[in-house]
């Protein structure tokens, strides 16, 4: 075959191909600017890259087009425990609940926190795709949530924990390293609106999250400890795109 077995030639879209190298899981679009920056000197720092990766492609699982109707907005969160392990997942769900607290923050910590064995988010990291707002910043602060890693800033509704920084409850909270993070912010700002969930229903945004999709697909590990963390995550996400959509959490009145 005069083709590599490590190249894979993905059409996306007519007007957009990706050519993905899986030996060093870098991708290249016609649009891209920034160059990759993880280096991954530490197994914390890969597996940061992986779960950031795995959160997006886990959103785009499930994408929705129109930010007004449909199930909600394209963010997503995961809870990972200090082995790197997946332990539960949630996706914004505003509008299929009618109910406006229904971020994918704190779906994720809802359902975390009805297991039985479960009361505090102690030695968790949460993912997300979009930073935290001041509900899901304020519930996971208050529930000891360890550290917050999120991959695309909110200019408008973010910077939450720093307004929590007088707080006697702390969380790490910091933007991924991952080289799409950077251009998500980029493609983001030069939009003309505000509207960042407008832009997440975006075939702009899309395109983003599918070329995560694609580079946790091909992600090859560099720290071996980080090699069965990274295929429990893929078997993972099969799990998740092989399991109908989450059910809507009720909240009974007492009466
Ligand atoms: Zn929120």
């Amino acid at each position: 075959m005069f083709l590599k077995k490590t190249i894979i030639i993905c059409i996306i879209s007519i007007n957009c191909i990706i050519l993905i190298n899986c030996n060093s899981a870098t991708v290249k679009t016609k649009k891209s600017r920034t160059q990759h920056k993880c280096f991954h000197h530490s197994i914390q720092e890969e597996r940061d890259h992986i779960f950031s990766l795995f959160v997006m492609a886990m959103t785009q699982q499930d994408w929705q087009t129109d930010h007004k109707n449909g199930r909600g907005y394209n963010i997503g969160a995961i809870l990972v425990d200090n082995k790197g392990k997946i332990i539960n997942w949630a996706r914004n769900c505003v509008n299929a609940t009618y109910n406006g607290t229904q971020h994918a923050e704190v779906r994720l910590v809802l359902k975390e926190l009805t297991k039985k064995e479960n009361k505090k988010l102690t030695n968790l990291t949460i993912y997300s795709t979009l930073e935290p707002c001041i509900q899901c910043a304020g519930m996971l602060t208050l529930q000891n949530s360890k550290r917050v890693v999120y991959v695309q800033k909110d200019p408008t509704f973010g910077n939450t924990f720093k307004l929590l920084k007088n707080y006697p409850r702390k969380v790490n909270a910091s933007q991924s390293c991952i080289t799409i993070a950077k251009e998500i912010d980029d493609a983001f700002s030069e939009t003309s609106g505000n509207n960042i969930v407008e832009f997440l229903s975006s075939d702009q945004a899309d395109k983003l999250y599918k070329k995560a999709s694609i580079q946790l697909k091909c992600f090859s590990v560099r720290n071996k400890e980080n090699r069965e963390i990274l295929n429990n995550a893929m078997e993972y996400l099969n799990q998740i795109q092989a399991s109908a959509n989450v059910p809507v959490i009720t909240i009974q009145a007492i009466k």
